[in-house]
């Protein structure tokens, strides 16, 4: 099939046989309803297809070559021309999906975390199989102590085990992209730490790695009123930097948040 790849939908299709094979080893296929969210020309489909899922549902935002997949790729597949920002997930299927996702790199990012925080009570996937690029990957699976941990590591942490498989060459795709991509998996966490809205959590982080670099008294001092008092209950030192409070501690200033609306 040949088309013109159109950047503003961040098309670099995958051309490499062992990466696109390794991609598709990662979840279990046959019998299992998948989502494919920017299928593009098809390259990681076609193997989906050959492990003979149960149900095969795709979302490509470009109507083109949603057409074109129509055409090649037969009518046993759901074919949604949608912007997968616009879907909403819970709907697609009333059993659990494995997604699989080489998706333009900002849109995976805002993907991920919208997926994470508007989780209810059970997860519609049992295993998101997606491309980031490089940095943002490293920020994703960062532990604290470290630069590049921050609020992306925090929200994803929070409800998914995350695990990295690769990192890929720009020569891996055509046409090729500036920046290197890492391949993670994210399963849902049997225990994770217990909120009442997402929402305190994206707020908490946000406001604190608004100023990475300085000491978290301000950002502390800022949500809660009796900030020393709580921090003696969670025995937080505020002379500590953002970046050096570990995932857990998060939560439980998340938790103390969702206190004071009570
Ligand atoms: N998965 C294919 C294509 C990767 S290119 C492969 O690996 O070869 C990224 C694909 O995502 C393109 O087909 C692009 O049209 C599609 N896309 C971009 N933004 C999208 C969005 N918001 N929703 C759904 N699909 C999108």
């Amino acid at each position: 099939m040949r088309v013109k790849p159109k950047k503003s939908l961040g098309q670099n299709f995958l051309i490499d046989n062992n990466i696109i094979n390794l991609i598709v080893d990662c979840a279990e296929i046959k019998n299992k309803e998948i989502l494919e969210i920017g299928p593009g020309t098809g390259n990681l489909t076609k193997q989906i297809i050959k492990k003979k899922p149960k149900k095969l549902f795709l979302i490509e935002k470009d109507y083109n070559l949603i057409t074109n997949l129509k055409e090649n790729l037969g009518d046993d597949i759901v074919y949604i021309n949608d912007d997968i920002l616009e879907v909403s997930e819970e709907n697609i299927s009333e059993n659990k999906l494995t997604v699989f996702g080489n998706l333009p790199y900002n849109i995976s990012t805002e993907i991920l975390t919208k997926w994470i925080l508007n989780l209810k009570t059970h997860f519609w996937f049992d295993k998101l199989v997606l491309m980031f690029q490089k940095e943002v990957a490293e920020r994703i699976i960062s532990k604290y102590n470290t630069h590049t941990y921050g609020r992306l590591s925090i929200i994803s942490n929070w409800k998914l085990d995350i695990k990295k498989i690769i990192e890929i060459k720009p020569s891996s795709f055509n046409p090729k992209p500036k920046i290197d991509s890492t391949l993670l998996v994210f399963e849902p966490k049997k225990k994770y730490f217990k909120l009442q809205n997402a929402n305190s959590i994206e707020k908490i982080t946000r406001v604190f790695f608004n100023q990475r670099r300085k000491k978290i008294k301000k950002p502390f001092n800022k949500i809660f009123q009796n900030s020393s008092e709580i921090a003696k209950k969670l025995k937080i030192n505020l002379d500590l930097r953002p970046q050096n409070l570990d995932l857990e501690t998060y939560y439980l200033i998340a938790s103390e948040f969702e206190k004071l609306r009570d």
